[in-house]
């Protein structure tokens, strides 16, 4: 479990109180499938390195399975959770097979040297992600969605107990963001994978995410079931937009935003 108590964090200090994120409380537990909504500049991404272990937080307490990230190794870290982040920009023009080469860091021997469980952790993560053809192409040879999909396999040639994906469908066709949101479900009810993945797509996370936490200006506005907190009343104050329910053929909710003239 992910422990976050009373979190505070701020990118200019010197800036006074104007917090990004805003005495944070939540728990991530072992098995949460959890999307991360909010309107642009909410905290979300940041909120998500504080998870990760990549930004400490100015005061509060995270923890994961009761121990306080501090104490944790790097290394040790990353072998429990692995981050997909949103701008994924590659200077070098690694291959694909390279680049999630690079989520077996943390278990290569002391020479930086990988061996045949590596390779096959790798190939198996990019025959998962449908990459597995584009192996040796350059990272900046195939398009977004395909380089999205190479990172998301480096996440998971990492191992990791914990996924945290930022955005991860930004660059997708219809197609895979359903492809990539069904995967995190397998990994989630078949691995035991917790997933927590930022999102803009309300109904991906009513349909996907066994919990919703919606951030505004920093501070958890709501959390909980999404079915239960994705409210016409909290959608409309927080994104500042009017909406409505439908029911679909299969008997789930759809959300249709109307207008943002609220
Ligand atoms: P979200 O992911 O929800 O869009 P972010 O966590 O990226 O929001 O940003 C939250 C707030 O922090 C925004 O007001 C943003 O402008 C600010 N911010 C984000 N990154 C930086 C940075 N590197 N330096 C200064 N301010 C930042
Ligand atoms: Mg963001």
């Amino acid at each position: 479990m992910i422990e976050l108590k009373n979190i505070y964090f701020t990118y200019n200090k010197k800036s006074g109180k104007n917090f990004c994120l805003n005495n944070i409380s939540t728990k991530i537990r072992e098995g949460d499938f959890i999307t991360l909504l909010g309107p642009n500049g909410s905290g979300k991404s940041t909120l998500l390195k504080i998870l990760s272990g990549y930004f400490k937080p100015e005061s509060g307490t995270i923890k994961f399975n009761s121990k306080s990230y501090q104490d944790i190794p790097v290394k040790s870290l990353s072998k429990e959770i692995a981050v997909v982040s949103q701008k994924n920009i590659s200077i070098f023009p690694f291959s694909i097979h390279e680049i999630v080469m690079m989520g077996r860091t943390p278990y290569l021997n002391m020479f930086g040297v990988e061996d045949s469980e590596d390779r096959k952790i790798v190939n198996e993560a990019l025959k998962i992600m449908e990459i597995y053809h584009l192996k040796d192409k350059g990272i900046n040879e195939v398009s977004g969605g395909e380089a999205q999909r190479a990172f998301i396999a480096r996440a998971l040639a990492q191992r990791p107990k914990y996924l945290l994906l930022d955005e991860p469908n930004a660059h997708l066709d219809v197609h895979h963001q359903f492809a990539i949101f069904d995967l995190l479900k397998d990994l989630n009810d078949k691995e035991n994978i917790t997933v927590v993945a930022v999102s803009h797509d309300l109904n991906l996370s009513l349909r996907y995410s066994k919990k919703a936490i919606l951030l505004d200006d920093g501070k958890i506005a709501a959390e909980g079931l999404p079915t239960e907190i994705l409210t016409g009343k909290n959608i409309d104050s927080v994104f500042k937009v009017s909406s409505d329910f439908v029911l679909t053929k299969s008997g789930s909710k759809t959300i249709i935003v109307n207008s943002t003239s609220i």
